[in-house]
């Protein structure tokens, strides 16, 4: 893989250095409940009579959202486990919750109709578990270590900072350097040219959430996934908030749903959850390792609202906020090794998400919380080593979180291709035998491999987009054009950065594509970021790609059949601006 990182690649330029002895990557659920513990833990080392204290610590944070929260999108119905640990008193102290669940709907829809779960599965009993928005979430744990005091430690929340490539030093991680600001499309600096910095550190927690840029560079040098049984696999969600009209939708309400709009064979759901305010979180996931090469989250979920059950509860009520995501459901098999000398990975970064309960945030924590507790004792130790960290990956494994993650390790695979009376049979056995399966482990292919061709899929080679009938009416009230929800994700860039989305097999590959393939990118990306433009005689010279649409979902970076995008972080500040997802 050649070096992406075109902003950060300036040889001459000077770049600020700043030593950290912890640095955490990303401001997701993951790392803040990480750096939390860790001040909690250092303070009281600190208390203890006789103890040698740790001071003048330096711990950093960067988010490559403008502020902490904007790049955050969930679901979500949290499980408090993790929460519980880290912050008893989380009501008292102002958690943003949207309500508390009291009344579960399960369902296995048909296009007109369906059939309700008389009671939910277990997997889905959410009962008193509260509904939140984790961008409101993230801003709130953010907050919180703010206003925290801890003697010895300086803490610095940096947003507005993207990580992009790893700092190594004798073979080990050092720190990451950041993407410089204000440079043209051709590389050349602005007026306002801010150089990347180098934040060094002693340790560095990666937790970039689903498909990260830098996540993939740690695999590249150090081969973290040679020992997972399977690749990493992803689902694509999007989600709309809607602002409905009082009392349409009872407060604690949540809905999940298998089936239609789906095509038999294909895997994939919904949720419903009511939010505080008299707003619904509505959202459609469709797995990227479907044989479809056109799934789209955006467009399942156009098809989702029109459904007799769901179309009554967005009566009278208007959109008002829209994101799309990639979200990590390979789980316990396929896993990376989690701890290396100098760095950590935690959350979605590691696929810790429980597919069959659609949650990751509980256990992302979970992971932060374990990943504290080792760098506490790496501190004391002054060892950053392989085996020193590796004591998280032992922790985190050990803990509930990783018991909860094995009882659901071939969830996916039993689903990949639907819920056939074959599936529902094994899964009915793994929920009574822990986890396991005859066959066991199940193996999973990566998403972009176990896409068919548009000639195997839809009967014919090369077939567009537009002559398709996708069997949805936009409106714009119920049924939204893909742009219109993209506007309404707030999503920003300037325009005058060379493009993040980098086409690293050529543009031919794209040709070639169309031409045989209808260019699944036009299709799939929930943002619209890819177009092909033919001219007279029908022949493209390239695909267009406008990058400032990019919501940060990192679709086609998994699900390109020609494995030709790769996603890289654009300068600091840019992306979506989620305030309600
Ligand atoms: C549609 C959908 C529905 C879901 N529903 C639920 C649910 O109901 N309940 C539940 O528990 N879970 C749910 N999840 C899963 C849950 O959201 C994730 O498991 C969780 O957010 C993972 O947390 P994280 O901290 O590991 O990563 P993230 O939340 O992804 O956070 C990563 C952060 O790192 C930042 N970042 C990334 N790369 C860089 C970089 N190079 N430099 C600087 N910053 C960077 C990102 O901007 C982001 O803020 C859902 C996910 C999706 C997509």
């Amino acid at each position: 893989m050649p070096d992406l990182s075109t902003q950060s690649a300036r040889p001459g330029v000077e770049r600020e250095e700043l030593e950290f002895d912890v640095l955490f990557v990303g401001a997701g659920p993951s790392n803040l409940a990480g750096l939390w513990r860790l001040l909690d833990l250092i303070e009281a080392h600190n208390a203890q009579p006789g103890a040698r204290r740790l001071e003048g610590l330096t711990i950093g944070l960067i988010e490559k959202g403008d502020e902490i929260g904007d790049h955050a999108f969930s679901g979500a119905v949290l499980d408090p486990a993790a929460l519980r640990e880290l912050c008893p008193d989380y009501r008292e102290r102002g958690f943003p919750s949207e309500g508390e669940v009291t009344r579960e709907e399960v369902w296995l829809f048909t296009e007109r109709s369906g059939m309700r779960a008389p009671f939910p599965p277990p997997f889905l009993r959410n009962h008193g578990h509260p509904i939140v928005s984790l961008s409101r979430m993230v801003r709130w744990m953010a907050g919180q270590i703010e206003q925290r005091e801890v003697p010895g430690v300086d803490v610095m929340l940096l947003p507005g900072f993207a990580g992009s490539k790893v700092l190594w030093a004798d073979g080990r991680v050092a720190g990451v350097q950041t993407a410089d600001k204000g440079v043209n499309a051709d590389g050349s600096p602005r007026g306002n040219f801010e150089p990347g910095n180098c934040f060094k550190a002693k340790v560095t927690v990666f937790g970039e959430g689903p498909r990260g840029h830098l996540a993939r560079e740690l695999d590249e040098v150090l081969g973290l996934q040679a020992g997972a049984v399977n690749p990493q696999l992803y689902e694509t969600g999007a989600k709309e908030i809607w602002e409905i009209p009082a009392g349409q939708v009872p407060d604690g309400f949540v809905l999940h749903s298998t089936g239609w709009p789906q095509a038999d064979g294909e895997s994939g759901g919904s949720f419903v959850y009511k939010m505080s305010g008299d707003r619904l979180a509505v959202g459609y996931v469709v797995s990227l390792d479907t044989q479809d090469p056109f799934a789209d989250a955006q467009l399942a979920l156009q098809k989702f609202k029109t459904h007799p059950r769901i179309r009554p509860m967005l009566e009278g009520g208007r959109m008002i906020q829209y994101g799309a995501k990639a979200l990590a459901i390979g789980g316990w098999y396929s896993m990376p090794k989690l701890a290396f000398a100098g760095g950590m990975l935690v959350g979605d970064a590691a696929q810790m998400v429980n597919a069959a309960r659609l949650k990751g945030i509980h256990l992302g924590m979970k992971s932060g919380l374990c990943a504290a507790e080792t760098i506490l004792r790496a501190l004391l130790e002054d060892d950053f080593g392989e085996a020193s960290l590796m004591r998280y990956a032992q922790g985190f494994l050990a803990s509930w979180a990783g018991t909860e993650l094995y009882r659901t390790r071939n969830f996916h695979q039993i689903l990949a291709h639907g819920l056939s009376p074959a599936a529902a049979l094994k899964l009915g056995v793994s929920l009574v035998a822990g986890g396991w399966v005859p066959g066991e482990p199940l193996r999973g292919t990566a998403d972009a491999e176990r896409t068919a061709t548009t000639e195997a899929f839809y009967g014919k080679a090369g077939v567009k987009r537009d002559a398709l009938d996708w069997g949805v009416k936009y409106d714009g009230r119920l049924c939204i054009p893909k742009l219109d929800d993209v506007y309404a994700s707030g999503v920003m860039h300037d325009e005058h950065q060379p493009g993040h989305l980098k086409i690293v097999k050529g543009d031919q590959v794209c040709v070639a594509c169309w031409n045989t393939k209808g260019s699944p990118c036009t299709v799939f990306c929930p943002a619209q970021v890819y177009e092909m433009h033919p001219d007279a005689d029908g022949r493209v010279a390239a695909v267009a790609i406008a990058f400032s649409n990019c919501v940060h979902c990192k679709t086609c970076d998994i699900k390109c059949p020609e494995g030709n995008v790769v996603w890289t972080p654009p300068e600091g500040g840019g992306g979506p601006k989620y305030t309600l997802c």
